[in-house]
């Protein structure tokens, strides 16, 4: 079966997961795919393929011939879809691409502009799998899970294809950041894995951010105004002089890839209390520390203009760039390249602005790089990707899984 085929099946199922949710998974409909990838992969030949009660579905391929040795390797991906967009009842349709905005839906008006997404012409002359406005594609990552099942299609239907022991891990709900909350490492019996939840045909990425928060507590003293003089301090204008202290370009809007940042992502206040919270990143785990002081620093110096109890910094430290356990395993990256490379694909290596599961997995003892899917735009209802893409990133994992056998 060809991947857009497997895919084209898979954005049937609505797998929308829920942050509200208090279950595990978040929505029992993510059990219905899982269920059917079990049955699938079961067909396959992959015998032990099962789903456990948290919803996480796992299956082992054997190795070759000749690549008993080898210690092998885990793909990841996820079946749960975004909450921003709707993926219940996703229409999907194929467009031979020449060029040009996209009319998804006449009637609605929605169009896939160039003016708004001009990297829709890199796919000029591919076959483009595009929704009719009303959903997201579900791409992210259903792209995922079909091009690792038309790769264990093809590595277990001919033996002349090498690879090693490959676990295949599909988990829930990792839009919604519990993607590895109940993922059972026992059953992961090898040194290292990928997730295939990546971008454009090409994108290999192990560098993440390295994350912590900061709160920003600010103690005020509420005067009636009419008699305020030398008396009160205000603690939401407290609030806003700490933030001015802070460097202005050093902000979300003003910063690009290996650039860190603060920002400020909630403000509340009165005047006796506020509070600012922020989050902080930098790839460069130095920095990051730098950054956090700074915090600390600003708040020095409104305490000895306002009294020492009159602020305090708590810093939560949230995930570490994954980049560090990564590189205990060199192979892994030069691995994926060359099997990009045999394609006549540039890998393209670039630090993610934010953290993947792979980050978290890559702490908990599997180091994790992220590999392309072919997807574009995920999370909206522009969300495309070409069955040409979809082909070359599952001949990537064939490849891939030859490089490491
Ligand atoms: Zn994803």
């Amino acid at each position: 079966m060809k991947t857009y085929e497997r895919f084209l099946n898979y954005i049937t199922f609505d797998t929308q997961s829920d942050s509200h949710s208090s279950t595990f998974p978040s929505t029992m409909k993510q059990l219905k795919l899982a269920d059917k990838l079990v049955e699938e992969m079961q067909g396959l030949g992959i015998s032990d393929a099962s789903r456990d009660a948290n919803g996480y579905v796992y299956g082992t391929i054997p190795p070759s011939k000749g690549s008993e040795g080898k210690p092998g390797f885990a793909l990841i991906a996820h079946m749960d879809t975004a909450l921003e967009v709707s993926g219940n009842n996703v229409k999907a349709r194929i467009v031979e691409y020449n060029g040009g905005d996209i009319v998804l839906n006449e009637e609605k008006g929605i169009v896939t502009k160039v003016s708004e997404f001009p990297e829709i012409e890199g796919s000029k002359g591919e076959h483009l799998i595009v929704t009719d406005g009303t959903t997201l594609l579900g791409a992210d990552d259903k792209a995922g899970i079909a091009e690792i099942m038309t790769m264990a299609e093809r590595l277990l239907s001919d033996t002349s294809l090498r690879h090693p022991k490959i676990i295949i891990v599909f988990t829930p709900d990792e839009e919604i950041g519990r993607g590895v909350d109940k993922i059972d490492m026992s059953k992961i019996t090898v040194p290292f894995g990928y997730t295939v939840d990546g971008g454009d045909v090409g994108s290999l990425e192990y560098e993440t951010f390295n994350a912590s928060e900061a709160v920003v507590k600010v103690h005020g003293v509420s005067v009636h105004p009419g008699s305020a003089k030398g008396k009160m301090k205000n603690a939401s204008l407290i609030a806003m002089e700490y933030n001015a202290l802070l460097p202005e370009h050093e902000v979300p809007s003003c910063t690009e890839k290996r650039e860190g940042f603060h920002h400020l992502s909630s403000i509340t206040g009165t005047v006796e209390e506020a509070e600012l919270v922020y989050i902080l990143r930098d790839h460069d785990s130095e920095k990051l520390k730098k950054r956090e002081e700074m915090m600390q620093d600003a708040a020095e110096f409104i305490k000895k203009k306002y009294g020492n109890s009159t602020i305090e910094v708590t810093i939560n430290q949230m995930y570490r760039n994954m980049g560090e356990e990564v590189m205990k395993h060199p192979e892994l990256i030069d691995s994926a390249s060359k099997a990009m490379e045999k394609l006549g694909i540039k890998p393209r290596i670039e630090p993610v602005r934010g953290g993947t599961d792979g980050s978290r997995l890559s702490f908990m003892g599997l180091p994790c790089p992220n590999l392309c899917t072919g997807g574009h735009f995920g999370h909206s209802r522009h969300e495309y990707v070409t069955v040409e893409a979809l082909d070359k990133c599952t001949e990537i994992l064939i490849n891939l899984a030859a490089e490491l056998a």
